[in-house]
């Protein structure tokens, strides 16, 4: 059903379905605040549903289930299809990076007796909506030796946050009037991490107070954050919204809510005709770039193993799997904001509550870098969706013009398979708390499982 308020099929039984997949939702999203917490996450979902990593196999047949992951950052999900891996694959791919906060490598200094955290935000953020809110630090330290310590402060109730501190009204005439992208500067988004000063110590004492606490607590040296990776993201957990609940908010929909609801179409279905697959990457924020971004060989790596297992390897096979593909590009769509009406144009805008949002294109400033989906490929969709009685719509980045941005559509398409973006809609997109429908959870789930089950 195109362009309807998707509600309206909602109620009784089916409504509290709905309900209980958005509880499961909210808890992958308070809990998976980093890739290598979507990834974990992932693997243990995986393993709950049957699935098996890739080492575990000598050889694939119909059925099997098997999941890859690349450098805790990376995860691929399978179900093998009837037909043989050259008739293509169904493929969902969404990224498990968010916009952030992270902190630099040599990152602790003493100013005005506070213990500070100098940092480099990752992606595209407004950085004047991280001040002020509580933080926490998620993420991992390498010692020198190997040894990996996981990070995780400020999410339970007891724990302490950190902050980014921002200037009083009364004294900030000059800063307010600055345009808003200058009001905050990157090298103003300083994490305050205490301000205790270590007894008998004259000089830097409040952080060698948090260094000695960081020894004592964690075992790790300052020096140890060269070979770290510590992320600083909104704590506390993601909450309905709404007094009739029906909406999310919390950090990171963008785009762990079409990540966990691909991962659970793929792990919710059964052998297909096709090989099915869910595809969880890295770095879209940035790029897509380097060995864990949507870029890098892996992918390709990956089904040439999975060729290999199946049957007599050659590369040929490996480029037919590839072009034979299709591809939903699982990512989020900018959400039509009552408050900002003017950069949407109506007819062609994403609206809370009208379900699964595809995207023929997105680019900005006459298509520039976009994934232009096949009209062709784009009727069978709009077929599986009808017969399924999945809500539907379509959406463009904003007015022509205006802006835009880029998906990992194209990267995937550059192998010659058919791709088309199709996610959820966002309210408030990149913010430290983004809002999404649970309508609109609910059917990409269902628009997901439906996709991954085509055959021609
Ligand atoms: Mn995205
Ligand atoms: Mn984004």
């Amino acid at each position: 059903m195109f362009g309807k308020n998707a509600w309206n099929k909602y109620e009784g039984k089916k409504l509290d379905e709905l309900m209980a997949f958005n509880e499961e939702y909210k808890d992958f999203i308070s809990k998976c605040k980093t890739e290598r917490e979507c990834v974990s996450y992932a693997i243990e979902l995986c393993e709950k549903y049957g699935f098996k990593s890739i080492n575990s196999y000598k050889s694939l047949k119909p059925g099997d289930k098997v999941y890859a992951t690349n450098r805790d950052r990376n995860i691929c999900a399978f179900v093998i299809g009837d037909e043989p891996m050259e008739a293509g694959i169904n493929i969902l791919g969404a990224h498990i990076d968010s916009p952030r906060i992270d902190i630099k490598q040599n990152p602790l200094y003493e100013k005005t007796d506070f213990a500070m955290l100098d940092t480099h935000y990752y992606g595209g953020i407004v950085k004047y909506q991280w001040v002020t809110h509580p933080l926490a630090l998620h993420g991992v330290v390498y010692k020198k030796d190997g040894t990996e310590i996981k990070i995780a402060i400020g999410e339970e109730p007891n724990d302490p946050v950190v902050c980014i501190t921002d200037l009083l009204p009364h004294l900030g005439y000059d800063k307010n009037s600055k345009p808003a992208n200058k009001v905050i500067e990157g090298e103003d988004l300083d994490i305050t991490i205490g301000h205790m000063p270590l007894n008998g110590e004259e000089k830097d004492a409040v952080k060698k107070n948090i260094a000695k606490l960081l020894k004592d607590k964690y075992n790790i040296e300052e020096e140890d954050f060269i070979s770290a990776e510590i992320e600083i993201v909104p704590a506390g957990p993601a909450r309905d919204m709404g007094l009739d609940r029906s909406m999310v908010i919390g950090y990171g929909h963008d785009d762990r809510v079409c990540a966990y609801t691909s991962l659970r179409a793929v792990l919710d279905t059964e052998k297909s005709k096709y090989t099915t697959c869910a595809f969880l990457v890295d770095k879209e924020e940035i790029g897509s770039v380097g060995a864990t971004g949507a870029h890098s060989k892996w992918f390709e790596n990956l089904i040439a193993e999975l060729i290999n297992l199946s049957t007599d390897y050659s590369d040929l096979k490996l480029r037919r799997a590839l072009t034979n593909s299709r591809m939903l590009s699982s990512d989020v769509s900018a959400a039509v904001d009552p408050l900002y009406m003017g950069v949407f144009e109506a007819k062609n805008a994403a609206y809370l509550g009208k379900g699964i949002c595809f995207n023929k294109y997105t680019g900005s400033r006459g298509k520039s870098g976009c994934n232009d989906a096949c009209p062709k490929f784009i009727a069978q969709i709009r077929n599986i969706m009808d017969m399924n009685d999945i809500n539907y719509q379509t959406a463009e980045l904003g007015k022509v013009d205006i802006g835009g941005g880029g998906t990992i559509a194209y990267i995937l398409g550059n192998y010659n398979m058919n791709v088309i973006d199709a996610g959820v809609a966002v309210l408030s997109m990149h913010a430290p708390n983004e809002i999404v429908s649970k309508v609109d959870v609910y059917e990409a789930y269902l628009a997901y499982k439906a996709f991954v089950k085509f055959a021609e």
